[in-house]
């Protein structure tokens, strides 16, 4: 039959020679390949003493920022969800109770607020719909784990401590692109 590709090849069926069944020529050539690859320079790294230098832009594990009071920012509105192109998120909103106002900002708050790190793309669509600049994707990465329960993470996660000392200073990951690119789209929202 002809081939459509032209890249089929006619097997042989002819018996080996001496050389060939004693594999040695071949053992020879693979050793050679093995030993050659010795003296190159080394592609992997001893994960997690080493790191490697991440990109300036690299997206990591999401953070639920505090504002500067330690309240909540996350008003459970859902629009991350609805931008999540790989549905990672899901969450539940509650009414802020009278003297809570300390713990959460708004009168709505997320009581249940979870992303599947399995399914994350880290793409960063969460970040950029969400309009009270509540989650951020941070340069740490997701630890691996042998259950997939375990890559699902909550707030007890997610949400940044109350210590304004431990708090993650987004400002400084975002590099000069990415501020412009956020200055742009609030324009483009003004108009
Ligand atoms: S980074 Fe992308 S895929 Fe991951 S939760 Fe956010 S929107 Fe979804
Ligand atoms: S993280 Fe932002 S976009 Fe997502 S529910 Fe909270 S406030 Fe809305």
């Amino acid at each position: 039959m002809e081939s459509l590709s032209n890249r089929s090849k006619v097997v042989s069926n002819r018996k080996m020679n001496l050389w060939e069944k004693i594999y040695l020529p071949a053992v020879i050539i693979g050793l050679s390949v093995t030993i050659k690859h010795l003296f190159k320079k080394k592609v992997t790294i001893r994960f997690p003493e080493e790191t490697r230098k991440f990109s300036d832009i690299y997206r990591g594990k999401h953070v639920l920022k505090r504002d500067d009071e330690g309240r909540e920012r996350c008003t459970a509105c859902g629009l991350c969800a609805i931008a999540c192109p790989a549905e990672a998120i899901i969450m539940v909103a509650a009414e802020r109770k009278p003297g809570e106002e300390n713990l959460y900002r708004e009168e709505k708050y997320a009581a249940i607020y979870e992303i599947d790190m399995i399914r994350c793309i880290f793409c960063g669509l969460c970040e950029e719909a969400c309009p009270k600049e509540a989650i951020f994707l941070t340069k740490e990465l997701v630890p691996s784990e042998y259950e997939r329960e375990r890559f699902k993470y909550g707030k007890d996660i997610l949400l940044e401590p109350v210590d304004p000392g431990k708090r993650i200073d987004i400002s400084k990951r975002q590099t000069k692109e990415v501020l412009e690119f956020k200055k742009d789209k609030s324009k483009r929202h003004n108009k």
